[in-house]
């Protein structure tokens, strides 16, 4: 049989990003893919299976409710939509069709308000909200997010990521005392963050992930939270939400990825450093080439590669390098957020050592030379 892959005259690719929705996020364990084809060969009421894999999720995270979604951006467009809509019928199905007399304004920290591969706003927009920032670009205390709250006010909007600035903003739990204290729900996008439990615990009224980057479901969202919320998030079914519907095969697969991901062994940092340890030894053999571990900068237990090229010595920008290798054969992608400082990172968590070794053999080629001292 010819591969998907020559079939359609494919790129191979080597994903040293991450979990990049470009490249198609994650691979999901077999068991989730089992899962996934059960669904697809079953019938089910779907507001049974809803109901049930909410029920069950939440009780895997100590939450009251949960429910499957598309994915997190529909889980933020959803949620914005169920706080401004809420029990309301008429509003359910007119979100778009009428100026909205009801509470609308989504309070987030201006630092928070970040481009994810499309950006936070178009999410809040599409489920009926108005975004209002607090403080500043680079400040953003409780103090400030509460002066922007108003009784137009619908929820506060926290965006749990390291896409966002994280100097001098205020913390999840912070942000929830603001919300109590105002009478406001705080929504929390924590889409590509590893714990499932603690945002929700320290007050988030409902907390938002993407099925296909920690947890690796299939293509998916969780949204964990209050009953009540919940509940608000699962009408939208009837209204936006239908523009973003999940099927029964991610709602079966995200369950079951969930259930794996909190009972499996995770891989910890100190394996990655393990992993790429040869890699980094071979990579400094290279001129113009130094390589160390460096650990997430939003604090999770992930190490990975930085590499440094020593422009003036290789004689190309780095921006030049990193496009040269997602040119060759196979496809290699790297996080280029320093590029321009001269640095990229190595995410190893979905490459192989085999894969490692490529990535030394193609930098290396593109170099021609190891270090002569
Ligand atoms: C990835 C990401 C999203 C979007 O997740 P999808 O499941 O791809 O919609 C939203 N917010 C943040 C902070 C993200 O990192």
């Amino acid at each position: 049989m010819t591969s998907i892959y020559e079939k359609y005259r494919l790129k191979q690719v080597i994903n040293a990003s991450g979990r990049m929705t470009i490249l198609g996020v994650s691979t999901p364990a077999e068991s989730v893919v089992d899962t996934v084809k059960y669904g697809l060969n079953h019938y089910f009421e779907i507001k049974d299976l809803v109901d049930k894999t909410g029920t069950y999720i939440a009780d895997l995270l100590n939450a009251e409710d949960a429910v499957v979604v598309s994915c997190a951006s529909a889980g933020l467009a959803q949620s914005v939509a169920a706080v401004i809509v809420k029990d309301d019928d008429w509003l359910l199905e007119n979100l778009h069709a009428a100026p909205l007399a009801v509470p609308h304004d989504i309070v987030l920290p201006k630092g928070h308000n970040v481009n994810f591969g499309a950006p936070v706003g178009t999410m809040v927009t599409m489920g009926g909200g108005r975004l209002v920032e607090a403080g500043y670009a680079n400040e953003c205390s409780p103090q400030q997010l509460a002066a922007a709250i108003t009784p137009q006010t619908a929820a506060i909007l926290y965006i749990k990521s390291h896409h966002c600035v994280q100097k001098s903003h205020l913390s999840v739990e912070q942000a929830a005392g603001v919300a109590r204290k105002h009478g406001v729900p705080l929504i929390v996008d924590a889409a590509a963050e590893e714990d499932l439990q603690c945002y929700y615990r320290v007050g988030a009224d409902l907390v938002i992930y993407s099925g296909a980057k920690a947890i690796e479901g299939p293509t998916s969202g969780l949204v964990v939270g209050k009953q009540q919320y919940i509940d608000w998030v699962k009408r939208q079914s009837a209204g936006i939400g239908r523009a973003m519907k999940v099927g029964k095969e991610g709602i079966l697969g995200l369950t079951q990825a969930i259930e794996n991901y909190l009972t499996q062994e995770k891989v910890t940092g100190a394996q990655m450093v393990e992993k790429m340890t040869p890699f980094i030894d071979n990579l400094n053999t290279l001129n113009g080439i130094s390589a160390r571990v460096v650990w997430d900068a939003a604090g999770r237990d992930i190490a990975r590669t930085e590499i440094h090229f020593d422009e003036a010595m290789i004689g190309r920008t780095t921006a030049e390098l990193v496009q040269a290798l997602k040119n060759g054969e196979i496809a290699i992608y790297f996080r280029g957020y320093k590029a321009n400082e001269g640095l990229v990172e190595v995410d190893v968590r979905s490459v192989s050592p085999e894969q490692l070794n490529t990535i030394y053999i193609c930098i290396k080629a593109l170099l021609s030379g190891e270090k002569t001292a």
